[in-house]
Formats: C-alpha cells, structure tokens, sequence
C-alpha cells in the first residue's frame, strides 16, 4: 500500500524536519504535505500537528501526548525549549507512521468483500417502519407544500404513498405548522417526521402532536437544558431523533479546522451531535451525513462506519434538477448501498418529490434491494433494429410505471441479441421486419405486427400482474 502524506501547510522548521525523516524511507510512504491544525506552530504550543494521508487517514499528536512521551507534566511551553517539542514531536509522528507503514505490508489497497455483507446496524423504529438492524431500505422523501395548509399536505403525502413512499418528513417552521401535525398524521398512512431548526419548543409540540420522529440539529437548539426537555420528550414518545450534517449546516469551527468538502469534518459535525444525544441518555438517533460533494458523502459515510452503530440515513443534499440530482444520488447512494452501508434513504431533487421517489426505488431496484414493479430491459438500439424498439420501450416504462408485481420485460430491437434476452425476462418483445415476436417465460407466443406491439405487450403485462 502506497499512503501519500499530504502537506496543506508548510510553515517552519519543524515540518522539515520532519518531512526529511518521514521521506529518509522511501519504501512504503511518499510525503506530499504535511498539515498544521489548531494554531498552526507548537510554539504556541496549543496547537496540534497534524499528518493528513490522502486515502483518508488522520495522524495527531497533542501536547498532552509529547508531555507524556517525555514522562513529565507539559504545561504549554514554560518548560521545555520550542526547539526540544519540535523534537518531540517529529519523533512521535515518526513512530506513528512507521506503524502505519507496518501495517500497510500486510494489507492489500483496497478491500472489497463479495458477496457485500450488509453494516451491522441498531433497529430504529419510526411508525410501523424499522430503520437498520437488517430490515429492508426504506424511502424518504419531504413534502414541498406549505405545512400550515394540512389539505395539500394531506394531497401530497398520499401521491408520495401511492408512488412508494415509506416514511413522509414535513417542515415545521413555525407554531401554525406545528399545530397542523396531529390532523395531517391522522390523515395518512405512512410515519410522519417533524424537521425542526432552532426552537426546540417546536420539536416539544410535534411530539405532542404525536410525529414519529423529529429530525433536529442539537447543535441549533440551544441550551443543554433545552436538548434535554427534547430528548426525554422524545424518549417518552418512544420516537427516535435523527441528527447529522448536511453541507450547510457545518459548525463554523469544523469549517474553519477541516474546510468545506472534507468528510472527516461531516464525521466530526455528526459525531458532536450525537454526543449531545448520547449526553442525554438517547439512543434511538438515526445518522445523516450529507454532502452535496458525492465524493465527500462517500468517504464520510465509510469513517462513519468505524464510530457508531446508528443506522444511516443516506442521501446527497441539493442534488440537483431532475437528471442531475438522479445521476448523482445514483452514483453516491449506489456506490454506498453496494457496500452495504445505508439504512433508509432520500433522494432530494428539485422536482416534484413524486420523482424523487420513482428514482429511489429505481436505485434499490436496479441494485436488487427492492423487488418490486416492472423492470424493463431494453437494448439500446443499432442499424440492425427493424422496430421503434426505443419508444416502445419507453411507452412500456411509462404506463406500468407505478405497478407494484416484479416483473422483467424486456424490449429488444432483433433477433441478435433479442431472444437472448427476451428469454431472462417473463415476458418481451423482439423485433423483426415490421413485426415483433412477443416472448413469454422464454417461449415464442406469438408473431405480432408493429402497429399492435405496444398493445399486446401491455396487455400481456396486465394479465401477469393484474394491472397493478
Ligand atoms: S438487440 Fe439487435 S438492435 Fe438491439 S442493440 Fe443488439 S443488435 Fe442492435
């Protein structure tokens, strides 16, 4: 394994030191940087040095740490030279990466387990839907309408449901909003989560009100005693809190030590919130870790996994328009699902929250996690194609778009790779000169003119699933 050192900072005689001990072995490490946290130079000495290994590993050494190397009390640079901590504190990151540089030799770059094993997570129970402890990955999503209006809200919630919804947030920004919450819950059929910032006499009514769960910065709600009347009401409820970061919501001393994109500060961030909780004796918290940066999203999640056994509730925030924000989720909440990390999950667009739940499903669903509704498998056409294989396919997806049955269907422009195909799926068309052949569970039905494809398919579809 080559680990590279990576210097943000490079300031003083100390980091050059120390880069030339660390780079004198060229065998395991290349030192590209080394950085400096805190205030930056031991010779304030409440700084901390830090070594930061692009892959990402985080190497510190506090002053406490040289105090105790040298087996005596430190009390902030009265009594040893600047230049004796220097010292110190190359000798101590050396060892450190010599460590590291030992354990590499054992340890491949990367390790992948197949078939994936599935994150150990607790079983957080919000409504009648269980998030972690191995149950199936729900979906979120969060209304668009104005909560004091409980009717739209209503409307909307219910479409979501139809689309596949499992879990509903609304925003709660005001007492008006609030008050709304028992109506709309009596109304519905899915759990109702409360998003609360800043006043936690909000979070206190939307349990009152009998939300599910809330979802709350600790951070933003003030005093300690005021995350304690929350916790307990909560605890009370028996609902669970979901905590965590999203890219706009870092505390401005995480920004300042760690920067925007880093996933080491959204683990920090997170991890700060849920000591709150945990302060107060809570432990029903559910994780988010989200960054608009999929890359960050990623690599948070994975530190994440080594520091608590809360279930996550994935999702990349302000992902973007329709096929932006699609892409993106796909590629960030797929790359994590395949790992087997995530426990619930929210793909945010900006769209109609309907989409976000069709694009959600086709993820669980395109990774094998959910089994549900028509999958259609469609070539993606050549000069060999002899029907409109691509609107076909396409007015296929659209009207069995929200069937629940699993069903493979699949449309295939010829014979080539058509029967191939065809056969996998239950049922399918492949194409011919100006006809199709319609494919049931591998065996030739029936040969069928182009014009009529749509509508025979369609109508094998339905007798197969009941049109639903
Ligand atoms: S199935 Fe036929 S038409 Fe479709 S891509 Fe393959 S060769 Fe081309």
């Amino acid at each position: 394994m080559k680990i590279i050192l990576e210097i943000e900072h490079f300031i003083n005689r100390q980091a050059i030191l120390l880069k030339n001990r660390i780079t004198g072995d060229k065998k395991g490490i290349a030192v590209k940087s080394v950085e400096f946290g805190g205030n930056r130079c031991f010779c304030n000495c409440q700084g901390i040095l830090a070594i930061r290994l692009i892959f990402p590993i985080l190497i510190e050494i506090s002053p406490q740490e040289i105090a105790s190397d040298n087996k005596s009390d430190y009390n902030y640079g009265r009594q040893y030279s600047d230049q004796h901590r220097h010292q110190l504190s190359v000798d101590i990151l050396s060892r450190k990466i010599k460590l590291l540089r030992d354990n590499a030799k054992v340890k491949s770059d990367m390790e992948f387990k197949y078939p994936p094993v599935r994150r150990k997570s607790r079983a957080v129970r919000v409504g009648g839907v269980i998030i972690g402890g191995g149950f199936p990955i729900s979906i979120q999503s969060m209304t668009t309408s104005d909560t004091r209006d409980a009717e739209s809200t209503v409307d909307q919630i219910r479409r979501l449901t139809e689309a596949g919804c499992d879990i509903i947030r609304v925003a709660v920004p005001d007492d008006e909003a609030a008050s709304k919450l028992a109506e709309i819950k009596s109304k519905i059929s899915i759990p109702l989560v409360a998003d609360i910032h800043f006043k936690y006499k909000l979070a206190l009514e939307a349990i009152r009100q009998g939300v599910d769960k809330i979802r709350i910065n600790p951070g933003n709600i003030g005093d300690d005693w005021k995350v304690a009347e929350v916790t307990r009401a909560a605890k009370d409820a028996g609902i669970p809190i979901r905590v965590g970061v999203n890219s706009g919501s870092l505390p401005k001393d995480i920004l300042k030590r760690f920067g925007h994109d880093n996933p080491e500060g959204f683990v920090a961030a997170a991890l700060r919130q849920i000591e709150i909780l945990e302060n107060n004796d809570f432990r029903d918290i559910v994780v988010a870790l989200k960054s608009s940066n999929v890359s960050t999203a990623f690599w948070a999640h994975i530190l994440m996994t080594e520091k608590v056994e809360y279930p996550f509730h994935l999702g990349i925030t302000e992902a973007g328009t329709r096929q932006t924000g699609s892409i993106k989720s796909a590629v960030g909440l797929g790359a994590l699902l395949l790992n087997g990390i995530g426990d619930t999950i929210r793909v945010s667009l900006a769209a109609d929250p309907v989409e976000e739940i069709r694009v959600a499903k086709a993820i669980l669903k395109s990774l094998e996690l959910k089994k549900e509704g028509v999958d259609v498998i469609a070539c993606p056409t050549c000069g060999r194609c002899q029907i409109d294989a691509i609107r076909l396919a396409e007015a296929i997806e659209e009207k069995t778009r929200d069937f629940k049955t699993p069903l493979k269907v699949a449309v295939m422009g010829c014979v080539v790779n058509g029967p191939g195909e065809a056969a996998a799926a239950d049922v399918g068309i492949t194409g011919g000169d100006g006809v199709g052949l319609l494919f049931k569970k591998g065996k030739t039905i029936s040969k069928i003119p182009e014009d009529r494809l749509e509508e025979v398919l369609l109508d094998e579809i339905k007798k197969m699933t009941g049109g639903k």
